[in-house]
């Protein structure tokens, strides 16, 4: 058979996929040559995918009370119970908690559904945990969620500063094109994160900060270079607005040995990043979860917007800020709105967008507002201001902080629908209706990666079972729901165009997000499209989606110190496995991936241990004030003193242990309602 090509189905690398059928649910994967993230390569996880497309846990017919149902009856039966509830309690009372694992055209219906017909924001999504503090972020910066730079740019970069990332594992396509260029042209690396991972292996140089310490460290490299001369003033005049005062507040006490001390790293080391940063103009500083996962995650965003903006070094080759995502979709999904706090196509909730957007979709229910961020929204679940939710393709009694709140909401919640491929997770155990939707290798559709570049999705089997796209399975609730001619569509293309319309619709230049280009796109011309990236260079013109075409530096400040706490003295900071993915829901099948780590493990450092009468392979216990969880305990010199890193992936489903959801607080950053899960106080103790 001929290869088909389509996109990895894990992070936001967004990688071609060159995939041959050799049997029945049997496929051989490569990585496509010609698809620009990764021109042929592919990470352990993408090559393996071929391992992860069997049947085995799949949920394959809809169930109402945990009986199979017909389409027919399991459709009426949600949109009822979600007109019902709506006609009672008006349309705030119901919620949909979706996932970056959506394409954008499922995203999008899904959006409409809420915002324009049910007229509620009540939908977050799972990308709310991901990378919504950038999100925040660059509105606040630039005035709109642009990410300003390509692949290409780290193809010509001179400095790299990973801040808060471990790209070797997490982006690990990524990393290789790092490592290629620093091979090719002799640049240079440098890491700042408080663990020493594999992505600090090769680097020039590892900064291991003091958590939370981030905007203190990019203030200090500010003042830094404000000092040295390096600050584009003529830049700063033709693009950047600058808030009165702001030079005052970044001279006060930015000076090297007190930013030394904040951060707890040497002073030599500091000046060393300093002296590279300024040595090397053409710098990316890529950004990740260390980054966004924080109480403080706007605002470090914003102090790296303001390095590379008040150093001019932006939209120029080599030389942006670049936000790398963890999802397949996330940037999709932000295309469409599927974040509470956005309407869609970029825009906010501006009485003008309202109107704008309720003349395209021709109705005028469209939310007027922002709805419930993730953490907030399980809240009101559990407090019963929310009695319909809708859960697709993710598993919040897992991923979301406080995760024993999460099921108490979902036990709570008087009607859970969760349409998902996997039959029984953490969260459908809660469903009173499960739906099956299409997985990946079924999918039919697009998503955009972390540079803006919309791939195609392509299915490579026949849906089995019952299974339908998720597309099909909101249309069909809408169309029940009443709303027959707005969800009328009969194929992804149809759901794209309409996107690639409403992006452009009265737009007028305001927003970057314009794929109107696309409006009329054939269906033959869908399905062949080639990955291509939107908004070319963005501000390349030194113009800004503000009000003034101007860019913002915004002022942030390192706040206190959290002190030691007396019953919980540590700090715990998770992450992910090289070779797994979110709750191991597709990498789980793969037994060559299982090889890399079998079992969670609370990595801790020796002089800790010893302290704490740990004994490296025993079991140790951690505890927080939201719950507890035994891991195996490994040795790390790379944790810093008083810091343990544990692993995201376990849940119920695997393991009895090394369930890291139950541990972090429900804390989030005050912009973009991201969760905090870097720091969470705990308590080690052997088991
Ligand atoms: Fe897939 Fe990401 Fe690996 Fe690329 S880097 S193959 S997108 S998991």
């Amino acid at each position: 058979m001929n290869p088909i090509r389509t996109t990895c189905a894990y992070c936001g690398v967004g990688c071609g996929i060159s995939a041959t059928r050799t049997g029945e649910r049997q496929i051989e994967i490569r990585g496509d040559p010609d698809h620009p993230a990764n021109a042929g390569r592919l990470c352990s996880k993408g090559t393996h995918l071929g391992e992860t497309v069997s049947l085995e846990g799949r949920l394959l017919h809809p169930e109402i009370g945990g009986k199979p149902a017909s389409w027919g009856k399991a459709l009426d039966h949600v949109a009822r119970r979600f007109s019902e509830t709506i006609a009672r309690h008006g349309p705030d009372s119901v919620a949909f908690y979706v996932s970056g694992q959506l394409l954008t055209e499922d995203y999008y219906v899904a959006n409409k559904l809420m915002k324009g017909f049910v007229g509620s924001a009540n939908i977050d999504t799972n990308s709310r945990l991901c990378m919504s503090s950038a999100v925040a972020g660059h509105i606040r910066g630039f005035g709109e969620d642009i990410v300003p730079a390509s692949y290409e740019d780290l193809d010509q970069a001179d400095l790299f500063v990973l801040i808060g990332s471990n790209t070797a594992w997490c982006h690990p396509i990524v990393y290789q094109r790092i490592q290629a260029a620093r091979a090719a042209r002799g640049a240079k690396l440098v890491v700042i994160d408080p663990r020493r991972t594999e992505t600090c292996e090769d680097a020039d140089l590892h900064l291991a900060l003091r958590p939370g310490t981030d905007v203190a460290l990019m203030n200090g490299l500010l003042a830094h270079c404000r000092r040295g001369g390096l600050v584009d003033e003529a830049f700063i005049d033709a693009s950047v607005n600058v808030p009165e005062g702001f030079w005052d507040t970044l001279d006060e006490g930015n000076d090297l040995w007190s930013v030394a001390k904040t951060c707890d790293i040497a002073p030599a080391d500091l000046q060393r990043f300093f002296d590279l940063f300024a040595a090397h103009p053409r710098t990316i500083t890529l950004f990740s979860q260390g980054i966004n996962q924080s109480l403080r995650g706007t605002d470090q965003v914003n102090a790296i917007l303001n390095v590379h903006l008040a150093t001019g070094r932006i939209a120029r080759p080599g030389a942006a800020p670049f936000s790398i995502t963890g999802q397949p979709n996330a940037m999709g999904g932000r295309e469409v709105g599927g974040l509470a706090s956005t309407l869609a196509a970029h825009m906010d909730f501006a009485p003008d967008n309202v109107a704008r957007v309720a003349r395209f979709w021709g109705v005028k229910t469209v939310a007027a507002k922002p709805g419930l961020k993730a953490v907030d929204l399980f809240r009101s679940i559990r407090e019963g201001r929310i009695k319909a939710l809708w859960v697709m393709a993710t598993n919040p009694a897992v991923s979301l902080p406080d995760a024993a709140m999460v099921r108490e909401a979902l036990s709570a919640c008087p009607f859970v629908v969760v349409s998902d491929c996997i039959s029984e997770t953490d969260t459908s155990r809660y469903a009173h209706v499960k739906l099956p939707a299409a997985g990946w290798g079924e999918k039919d559709g697009t998503v955009t990666n972390s540079d803006r570049t919309i791939s195609r999705q392509r299915p490579l089997f026949a849906r089995p079972g019952e299974v339908r796209a998720d597309w099909w399975i909101i249309t069909e609730v809408g169309r029940r729901m009443g709303w027959k001619t707005a969800f009328s569509y009969e194929r992804p293309a149809d759901i794209y165009r309409e996107h690639a319309r409403l992006s452009a619709y009265q737009n007028g230049g305001k927003r970057l997000f314009d794929i109107g280009q696309h409006a009329a796109i054939g269906n033959a011309a869908y399905d062949a499209m080639e990955p291509w990236r939107w908004g070319g260079t963005p501000f390349a013109d030194g113009r800004f989606p503000t009000a003034d075409g101007k860019a913002r530096l915004v002022n942030v400040e390192q706040g206190p110190i959290a002190p030691s706490l007396k019953d919980w003295p540590m700090t715990l900071n998770t992450g992910r496995y090289r070779d797994q993915w979110h709750t191991m829901t597709r990498t789980g099948l793969s037994p060559k991936l299982a090889r890399h780590r079998q079992e969670p493990l609370i990595e801790i450092h020796p002089e800790d241990a010893a302290e704490l009468g740990i004994v490296e392979g025993d079991l140790a216990r951690v505890s927080t004030a939201q719950g507890a969880s035994i891991y195996r305990a490994a040795f790390a010199d790379g944790q810093r003193r008083g810091e343990v890193f544990a692993p995201i992936h376990w849940t119920d489903q695997q393991s009895t242990g090394g369930r890291t959801g139950l541990l972090p607080r429900p804390l989030v950053d005050p912009h973009s309602g991201q969760p905090g899960f870097k720091s969470t106080p705990v308590r080690v103790e052997p088991f």
